[in-house]
C-alpha cells in the first residue's frame, strides 16, 4: 500500500481503512438494490432485508452470540450509550435499588460520560482506577460490587490508547456473582482478540464498523437474549430493531460491517501474527534510533499493532509529530488531541505530566507494509533529534513557553 509522497498510516486504533473487500461487498447496495431494508412489500426490499440478515449474522459468528441477539447502532459510540443508559433507564422504570453503576477510569470518554450523566437520575457512577500496567484491579471491583448494590459494570476489551487487555472472563464472573449487569466495550478488541460473549457472561458488548475495517457510521450492540436483557431505547421512532433503535437500516453500512467480521473471524489470527512482526521491526528500528525510548504499561497483555511509547530528552510527542509530517500518529486518543491536556488514560496510569506528553501512540494494522514501518521508524528518530536540537537551539523563555 505505500505510494510515494503518501503519508505513513500508523494510526489504526482512531480508525482504519475499509478492506478492499468490504468495500467490494457494499458497492451494490449503493448502487443496484438501495431499496429500504423496511419495504418488505416488494422485491428489492425483502433482498436488502436479507442481506442485513446476512451481515446480523457474520456480526453474531465473530462475538459467539444469536443473531437475534444483535442490533445494529451508529458506531460504539451510540452502542454505549444505548447499552448504559438504556439499561440504567430500564432498571429504574421497573423500580430497581441497585444504583452502582461501575466503570474504569480509562474507558472511552463516551462510557465514562454516559456513566457520569447517569447521577442526575439518581443513579451511583463508580470509576475505578488501573493498576500501573493499565489492568484492573479484579479485589477492588470485588470489594465495590461487595460495598453496595450494583446495577451495571462496563469494563473495556481492549484500551484504544495503551492496547492493554482486560480480563473480561474475570471481570464477568465477579459482576455475576454480584447479580450485576455487564457490558463491554470491544471496539478495539474486535478482530484482534479472539471474544465470546458466553465465555466472558457479557450482557452487552459494543462493537465499531470502523475499527474493524468496517465502513464509518455503523456499529453493533449484543444484547443478551438468555437470560434476557432489557433496555429503554434512546430514540422514538418507527420501531426497527425491536424497537430498541429506531431509523432506517443503512443496508449498506451494515453489509460493509458483515462483511468485517467475517474477514476477522476467518484472519484475525493471521493479522495478528503479522502486525506482531510488524511491530516487533518497527520497534527494534526505533530502539535504535532513539536510546531510551520506553513502553507505557509495558507487563500488561496487548494487542498486536499497539504501541504507546514515551520518548526521553525532555520534547513533546506533539513537536516529534510537528518534525515528522509525513507520518500519522497520535499523541492520545484522537477524540481529544486537539486539547492540551495529556490524556486522562496516560494520566490514570499514574504517569508524570512530562511522560504523558512526551508519549505518541503507534497503531499498525492490516495494511502496514515493511517498508512503512522502516520508513516511520527512520522519520520518527530523526524528528525527535531534531526537536530536541530545536530545544538546545530555542532561546530559553521559548522552551519553557511550550511546557
Ligand atoms: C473508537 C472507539 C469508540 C467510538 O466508536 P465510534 O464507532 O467511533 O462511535 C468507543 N470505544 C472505543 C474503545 C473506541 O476505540
Amino acid at each position: 500500500m505505500t505510494r510515494p509522497n503518501r503519508p505513513i498510516y500508523l494510526d489504526n486504533h482512531a480508525t482504519t481503512p475499509v478492506d478492499p473487500r468490504v468495500l467490494a461487498a457494499m458497492r451494490p447496495w449503493w448502487e443496484q438494490n438501495f431499496a429500504n431494508p423496511g419495504s418488505v412489500e416488494h422485491a428489492m426490499g425483502r433482498a436488502a432485508e436479507e442481506a442485513v440478515e446476512d451481515a446480523r449474522g457474520h456480526v453474531a459468528a465473530l462475538v459467539g452470540a444469536e443473531p437475534s441477539e444483535i442490533l445494529f447502532t451508529s458506531g460504539a459510540t451510540e452502542s454505549n450509550n444505548l447499552a448504559i443508559k438504556g439499561a440504567a433507564r430500564f432498571a429504574k422504570a421497573q423500580g430497581t435499588d441497585r444504583l452502582r453503576v461501575v466503570t474504569l477510569a480509562t474507558e472511552h470518554k463516551c462510557v465514562l460520560e454516559s456513566v457520569k450523566d447517569l447521577a442526575a437520575e439518581g443513579f451511583e457512577p463508580v470509576v475505578l482506577p488501573v493498576r500501573p500496567d493499565g489492568l484492573l484491579d479484579l479485589d477492588l471491583l470485588e470489594a465495590t460490587l461487595a460495598a453496595a448494590p450494583t446495577l451495571l459494570v462496563s469494563v473495556m476489551a481492549v484500551n484504544n490508547e495503551i492496547g492493554v487487555v482486560q480480563d473480561l472472563a474475570a471481570v464477568g464472573a465477579i459482576a455475576k456473582r454480584h447479580g450485576a449487569l455487564f457490558h463491554t466495550d470491544a471496539a478495539q478488541a474486535a478482530g484482534r482478540v479472539p471474544l465470546d460473549v458466553g465465555a466472558i457472561r457479557a450482557d452487552l458488548m459494543s462493537l465499531s464498523g470502523h475499527k474493524l475495517y468496517g465502513p464509518k457510521g455503523i456499529g453493533a450492540l449484543y444484547l443478551r437474549r438468555r437470560p434476557r436483557v432489557r433496555l429503554a431505547p434512546l430514540f422514538s421512532g418507527g420501531g426497527q430493531e425491536r424497537g430498541l433503535r429506531s431509523g432506517t437500516l443503512p443496508a449498506p453500512l451494515i453489509v460493509g460491517l458483515g462483511e468485517a467480521c467475517r474477514i476477522a473471524a476467518g484472519e484475525a489470527p493471521l493479522d495478528a501474527g503479522r502486525i506482531a512482526g510488524q511491530r516487533d521491526r518497527f520497534l527494534a528500528a526505533l530502539r535504535a534510533e532513539v536510546p531510551g525510548l520506553d513502553l507505557n504499561a509495558a507487563g500488561a497483555p496487548r494487542v498486536a499493532g499497539n504501541l504507546s511509547l514515551a520518548f526521553p530528552g525532555g520534547v513533546t510527542a506533539q513537536e516529534i509529530m510537528q518534525a515528522a509530517p509525513a507520518v500519522c500518529v497520535s499523541t492520545g486518543s484522537a477524540c481529544s488531541s486537539a486539547e492540551v491536556e495529556p490524556s486522562h488514560v496516560l494520566k490514570a496510569l499514574g504517569l508524570p505530566e512530562a511522560r504523558a506528553r512526551a508519549t505518541l501512540r503507534i497503531g499498525i494494522g492490516r495494511f502496514t507494509s515493511p517498508a512503512e514501518v522502516d520508513l516511520a521508524a527512520a522519520a520518527l528518530g530523526a524528528a525527535w533529534r531534531r526537536a530536541i536540537a530545536q530545544r538546545m537551539g530555542a532561546p530559553a523563555g521559548m522552551a519553557g513557553a511550550a511546557e
